[in-house]
This record gives structure tokens, C-alpha cells and sequence, in this order.
């Protein structure tokens, strides 16, 4: 395990007081380690979680050549490219019952989707471009060549391959895959935990009276959100005060049962507070400043239960997932609510997937429109909130919410979107194109 010392070294022009977003991911990649430990789930409760191993398919899918249409199944050998055909039906193949018999030559078999092709035949006509008369099917010429409307054995997926790749998240697709081949568990990687609280004497719990100064908690209820959707084990440890008991109670317990702690507020230059010290104390932290909107200020590192005064060291019990050197990831957010969601889906989300074992962690951005000019200062990343949609000639346009500070949660609230102007971009003109970042699924 690297050092923050060894993976600053390993960075070219690392500076901690002037960080590109693209620095960011680049440590926080180094320092965070997939969990290694492996369960086998069923399908149902597979939804979410990440393959620890490549599902190799048992069978292959379909087992059969069978028939893409309702039709006739015939040799299409018979065709010609200028000629109809006539032929003779013989029998029926039906979804789950295959036709016995054998067919000759201008012979054919009325075949139902899914049934087995009848040996020999490797053709299917579609009941509606035929005309029958009694026994006979008549096929004009033109219409079909040898091989339509059939689905081969395999075709998609033949059996001694894999299904599905290690370090893949399971979505419902990957659900329906696994139970097409009959497959009732899988492996899969444990889930992460997380835990998270907020710090800062001015912020209030659902609850508390009023005061003045006083802000409601609204950090941990996005970080809830986030973490939720990312299918991770969640630990809530509320609202710690800025008194050092407090903070090193919570960074302890934390430390103990979780893979990684989220923390939001008390990490700016210059805050006068006891998040930063306890940070230190209790860990190996580094505190960025991040050339990136909103944002800023970050701290990252890892935090250990082991740190705690001598007299206290004795009592702590690490979860059963961890051994006695176990130590947390860190990522010490900002404090205001957009900063939060913000260095979260740049920064955190990314590590966090990386850490359930994933393999494929960074977001895609897609290219849309600006229906706005975005005045921007080369030299940071700027993360606008913005509004996609589809315009009149079916490309994607986006606008943004308007007041893009900080502290507005209201702008996450109508974005359905982040504009993410890059670190040497510059001033945006109406028309340009930009990239964003959906939130669908994330936010
Ligand atoms: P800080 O990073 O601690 O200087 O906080 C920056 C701003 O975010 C201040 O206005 C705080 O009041 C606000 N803030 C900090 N934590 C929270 C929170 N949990 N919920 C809502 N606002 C917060
Ligand atoms: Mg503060």
C-alpha cells in the first residue's frame, strides 16, 4: 500500500494547493484498492452488485436453430432469385414441441416462432408474404433469401464463453442474461460501506429549533442519495460538532467499520475548526485545493482507529471484514450543498466504484449544444448545472439553471445534468458544443 507521500511522487506537477480535476482521479485511482472478498448471491439479490468473477455460460443460447417468425420452414436451397416457389406442408412446429417427421424436397412446415427448425431446413417465410391454397404455400420471387427469419444456435451466446465479465455491474439486462442460462447464484465482490457525517456548529438537525447562523443539514441527505443509488452499504453517523471528542469518536467508528468515510465542511483554507486536526491526528491526509467550480478545497486521505490515544486502543473491535490494520479511505468534501454533489460525482463516485471493483468508473459525457454563451476562465474545471433536452433537429441542446452558486441546491434540483467545462477551456459561445454529464442513475 502506497503511501500519499509515494503517489504525490508518482504524479507529474502534483501540487496540493493548485490540483487539475484530472489530477484528482488520477491519485484517488492510485490510492484506493477493490474489497477482495466474494459471496455467491441469487439472481435477484445479483441487481446492483459487481461480478467477482467472469460467469461463463453453461449452455448455449438459443440451444437450437429455431424460427424468428411465425411461417413456413423450408430447404432454402429451392430458391431462385426470378422464380415463386410452391410448396407442400407437411406438418407444424410449434413453440416447445418440434416437428418429428422428415421433409422432402418441395416440402415445407408451418413453423411458430421459437421452434426448433426441423433438420435439414434453414429458411423461414413469413406467413404474411405467402398466399396459401389447401396444402400449398406459394412464395413470389424476390422476397426471402436462404437463411431468413432464422436464429442460430449460440447466436447469442454459445456455451463454454463468457457471459458476463468480471468487475461488471449487474443492471437488469445482466439479471435476465444470468436466468437465460439457467445460472441460480453468482459471485459477487461484498458490498463497500460507507460512512458519512457532517461537521460544522452551524448546521442544525431536522428537528432542532432555529437559531441565527444556523443551517439545516442538507449534506447528509444528498450523500445518502448518492451513496444509495451506488448500491453501497450505508452508515449514518449524523451531525458531529466541532469538539474534538466528538470528531474523533465518529472518524473511530467509522474507521472501524467502513471502507470509506464521506465527510462535508471544515476543510477550507483557513477554517478555524477541529475537522482538519482530527483528520491529521487520526490519519495520512492530504488537503487540496482543487482548481475546479464549485469545489474547491478537499481533503483525502486514509483514517485509522488505531491512531487513538494508548488508553483507548485496547477497546477497538474492527467489523469482521477487516483486519487490525485496517485503515479508511478519507474524502473530506467541502461544505456547501452543491460543492458536496459536485466534488462527489467528479471525484468520489469514480473511487468508490473502483473500490466495489468495477472496472468501467468514469462517467461518459455526451456533446450538446450551448443554448447559452458561458463566460469561463481557462485554468479550472467549471461544473455547470444545466438542462438537457432534445432540439428541433434531434441533437442535444443545454441550458443552464441560472444562479450557479455554491450553496444553491436548488440548481441540482432542476439540472438534469452537469455542464462540465474543462480545465483549458475557455468562454462559450451560443451553438458551441460542450460536454455534460447526465446524472440519470447517479443523482
Ligand atoms: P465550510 O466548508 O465548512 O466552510 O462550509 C461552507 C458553507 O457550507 C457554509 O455556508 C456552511 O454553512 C455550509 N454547509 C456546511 N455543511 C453543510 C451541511 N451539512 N448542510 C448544509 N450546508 C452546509
Ligand atoms: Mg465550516
Amino acid at each position: 500500500m502506497k503511501t500519499l507521500e509515494q503517489i504525490a511522487a508518482e504524479l507529474q506537477g502534483y501540487d496540493p494547493k493548485a490540483l487539475g480535476a484530472a489530477q484528482v482521479n488520477e491519485f484517488l485511482a492510485r490510492l484506493v484498492e477493490p474489497v477482495t472478498a466474494v459471496e455467491d448471491v441469487g439472481i435477484f439479490q445479483s441487481l446492483g452488485r459487481v461480478l467477482a468473477r467472469d460467469v461463463v455460460s453453461p449452455v448455449s443460447v438459443p440451444p437450437h436453430d429455431n424460427s424468428a417468425m411465425d411461417g413456413y420452414a423450408f430447404d432454402g436451397a429451392a430458391l431462385r432469385p426470378d422464380a415463386p416457389l410452391a410448396l407442400t406442408v407437411v406438418g407444424t412446429a410449434l413453440a416447445g414441441k418440434a416437428w418429428q417427421g422428415r421433409v422432402g424436397p418441395g416440402e415445407c412446415v408451418k413453423i411458430m416462432t421459437g421452434a426448433i427448425m426441423p433438420p435439414g431446413l434453414d429458411t423461414v417465410v413469413p406467413q404474411e408474404f405467402t398466399r396459401v391454397e389447401g396444402d400449398t404455400v406459394h412464395i413470389p420471387a424476390g422476397v426471402l433469401q436462404r437463411g431468413d427469419n432464422r436464429r442460430l444456435l449460440g447466436e447469442d451466446l454459445m456455451a463454454g464463453r463468457p457471459a458476463l465479465a468480471a468487475g461488471s455491474r449487474i443492471g437488469p439486462a445482466a439479471c435476465g442474461l444470468l436466468a437465460s442460462l439457467g445460472v441460480a447464484t453468482v459471485p459477487v465482490l461484498r458490498r463497500l460501506r460507507v460512512a458519512y457525517f457532517s461537521t460544522g456548529d452551524e448546521i442544525l438537525s431536522i428537528g432542532e429549533a432555529p437559531r441565527e447562523g444556523a443551517v439545516y443539514d442538507s449534506n447528509r441527505y444528498t450523500v445518502f442519495g448518492l451513496l444509495t443509488r451506488l448500491g453501497v452499504e450505508v452508515l449514518d453517523l449524523g451531525v458531529v460538532r466541532d469538539e474534538p471528542t466528538l470528531l474523533e469518536a465518529a472518524f473511530t467508528r467509522a474507521a472501524r467499520e467502513a471502507d470509506a468515510i464521506i465527510t462535508s465542511g471544515g476543510v477550507s483554507v483557513g477554517e478555524a475548526d477541529f475537522t482538519k486536526t482530527m483528520m491529521k491526528q487520526l490519519g495520512d491526509v492530504a488537503f487540496w485545493r482543487i482548481a475546479m467550480r464549485p469545489g474547491r478545497p478537499m481533503a483525502v486521505g486514509r483514517i485509522s482507529a488505531m491512531k487513538l490515544a494508548d488508553t483507548q486502543r485496547e477497546k477497538v473491535v474492527f467489523s469482521s471484514d477487516f483486519g487490525s490494520n485496517h485503515e479508511a479511505i478519507l474524502f473530506g468534501l467541502p461544505g456547501n450543498p452543491v460543492a458536496v454533489m459536485v466534488t462527489f460525482l467528479a471525484f468520489v463516485r469514480p473511487a468508490l466504484l473502483r473500490m466495489m471493483g468495477c472496472t468501467a468508473c468514469a462517467q461518459p459525457l455526451l456533446k450538446a449544444h450551448s443554448q447559452e454563451a458561458l463566460r469561463k476562465k481557462p485554468g479550472r474545471t467549471e461544473y455547470q448545472r444545466g438542462i438537457v433536452s432534445t432540439a428541433a433537429d434531434g441533437t442535444l441542446q443545454v441550458r443552464t439553471t441560472g444562479n450557479q452558486g455554491s450553496g444553491v441546491l436548488r440548481s441540482m434540483v432542476e439540472a438534469n445534468g452537469l455542464i462540465v467545462l474543462h480545465h483549458d477551456q475557455g468562454n462559450v459561445a451560443v451553438g458551441d458544443a460542450v460536454d455534460v454529464m447526465m446524472f440519470d442513475g447517479m443523482v
